[in-house]
């Protein structure tokens, strides 16, 4: 057994919990340690092999829905979800914070730059997004990286007089290799585990990768729970990842403060495991999926899709009337294999036409609801993610289907496909020849498994909010009735942060993370 003593012990090393330990560790000399799941795999590891890098996804890469229909991608190594993500950055939207706070009753989480939250001089989201966009350098990527499938995507929404507007990237020096879902080889993507956790390492936080905690120590303190540390086991190391700082088997880290950043999937599992929750309980409730419909293009002359960055350009005309985002991403083969539609002849036509073929996704901004969750299980694998398109998505989802066909032919394509085989009055499938047919999307029926759906971005599992009965962490992220227990990541949000998630994760973090510095005296620390 690994004993290990520490004052804070953060569990997950993804967008939230990286910038958390290189948080504390820059302001601090507290003794933290960092519990990473995965393994610890590097740009030496990164060879571009898609089906070799499935190691650094949660199951690797078959995490889904109960019924199997929607993939739910997360990183799980060190870096978590920012080392396999986009790089595609997205600042957090004042204005949701500013609602959430009147529905939740929230305090501080303030963006006015002068705001000074909990008294504290400078502390504000503003300010805290200004310190994560520098130290992850966050800016528009040069001209020469945008490949041809973002351009025939920026054609199309001028051709349509849409707003197409540039993405900015974490990247530093990108030499547009176009595998950043792959692991960044050249360790130009800008994730945590290059920044805030490699400063952590080097003012001395232990990281343990390999290390699946599986429960939470709680204890009775002066009459009340409180977390005292977490107990889990460490695997054997995996070939090709950095060595260990802990031998393989159980492990026990007792810590004055518990921080919990295992992402919208794994956290509120980790807290049911240690038997928080419960019958009624919030907890799990209301899973945020960002569902994206993907939408292919075939084009006459083959397009440069695997080099330069796989997303540069997007488009937010229908955002503010629908909710969806028009984001450009391609898929190297066999993510592509997965997507395409059709068995048989037709898939393997779709798949010998891959170097023609031009994606985009549509991304919804899906409303939590309380019947889409994340629960234990007792059957592998142990886990139960149970999400299913709301009616309203599906009606949103339908406009922008044809809006998405529209743009597509716009972009230049001879042939639109939706990776569906659902019949759509008189078409066969979703298979478009003119852009008159994308009124048929009216007729979608988001069927499992018949029409494609995907998902990354899944938040909102642990939501934060005044009330008790309906919510599970307070202002501060710190867990309702437990003490020196917090849950700082995508879960901590109360529904869709409404745009890419990474930058808002890593600004709460940083904020929650200069906020616990200057209360130190309630964590005991
Ligand atoms: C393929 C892909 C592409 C994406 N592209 C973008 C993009 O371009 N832009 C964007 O804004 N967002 C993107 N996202 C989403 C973004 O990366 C995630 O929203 C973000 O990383 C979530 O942050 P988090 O801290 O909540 O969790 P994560 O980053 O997922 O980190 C959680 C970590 O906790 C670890 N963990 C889980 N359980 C345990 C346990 N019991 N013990 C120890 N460790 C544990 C996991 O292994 C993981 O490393 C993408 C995601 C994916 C998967």
């Amino acid at each position: 057994m690994n004993r290990l003593d520490c004052d804070v012990l953060i569990i997950g090393s993804g967008a939230a919990g990286g910038t958390l330990a290189g948080t504390l560790s820059e302001l601090t000399d507290w003794r933290i340690v960092l519990a990473e799941k995965g393994g610890y795999f590097g740009s030496e590891f990164f060879d571009q092999r898609e089906w070799a890098m499935r190691v650094l996804y949660a199951r690797e890469g078959r995490r889904a829905t109960d019924d199997g229909a929607i993939p739910v991608r997360g990183g799980q190594c060190v870096g978590g979800g920012t080392t396999v993500n986009a790089a595609l950055c997205m600042d957090p939207l004042p204005e949701v914070w500013r609602r959430w706070r009147e529905q939740r009753s929230l305090e501080g989480l303030s963006f006015d730059p002068t705001a000074a939250d909990y008294g504290v001089v400078g502390l504000n989201l503003g300010s805290c997004l200004a310190e994560v966009r520098e130290r992850i350098h966050v800016g528009l990527p040069e001209a020469a990286l945008v490949n041809d499938n973002n351009r025939r995507f920026e054609d199309g929404c001028r051709a349509l007089g849409w707003s197409a507007r540039r993405f900015e990237l974490n990247l530093r020096g990108c030499i547009g290799s176009g595998y950043c879902e792959e692991g960044c080889a050249y360790d130009a993507k800008q994730g945590t585990m290059i920044t805030y956790v490699r400063d952590a390492l080097a003012r001395g936080v232990r990281l343990i990768h390999h290390c699946a905690l599986t429960r939470i120590e709680l204890e009775q303190r002066r009459g009340r729970l409180a977390a005292v540390g977490a107990t889990g086991r460490v695997r054997p190391t995996d070939p090709g990842s950095r060595p260990n700082a802990v031998p393989p088997g159980r492990i026990e880290i007792c810590a004055r403060l518990v921080v919990v950043a295992c992402g919208a999937i794994e956290s509120p599992l980790l807290l049911a495991r240690s038997g928080l929750g419960g019958a009624g309980s919030p907890l799990g409730r209301g899973l945020v999926l960002h569902p994206s419909l993907p939408v292919v293009g075939v084009f006459a002359r083959p397009l440069e899709n695997y080099r330069g960055l796989p997303g540069t350009v997007y488009c937010d005309q229908f955002v503010a009337s629908h909710g969806v985002y028009f984001e450009v991403l391609f898929g190297h083969p066999v993510y592509g294999a997965v997507v395409l539609p059709g068995i048989g002849p037709e898939h393997f036509e779709r798949m010998s036409s891959l170097p023609r073929l031009a994606g985009f996704g549509v991304m919804l901004v899906d409303s939590s609801a309380a019947e889409n969750r994340v629960e234990r299980s007792y059957e592998a694998p142990g886990y139960r993610i149970r999400y299913r398109l709301t009616q309203e998505s599906k009606e949103r989802l339908r406009y922008a289907a044809a809006r998405a066909v529209e743009l597509m032919f716009a972009a230049g394509a001879d042939e639109v496909v939706l990776a569906s085989d659902e019949p759509l009055g008189p078409l066969a499938a979703p298979r478009f020849r003119d852009p008159a047919q994308a009124r048929h999307c009216a007729e979608l029926r988001f069927e499992p498994h018949r029409t494609t759906i995907t998902s990354a971005h899944c938040q909102a599992t642990v939501a934060m909010g005044h009330d008790e009965e309906s919510s599970c962490l307070d202002s501060r992220c710190e867990m309702h009735g437990i003490d020196r227990l917090m849950v700082c990541d995508a879960s901590s949000f109360p529904g869709s942060c409404g745009v890419n998630p990474m930058l808002s994760i890593m600004t709460l973090a940083r904020y929650q993370g200069r906020r616990i510095v200057a209360e130190r005296e309630r964590y005991g620390l």
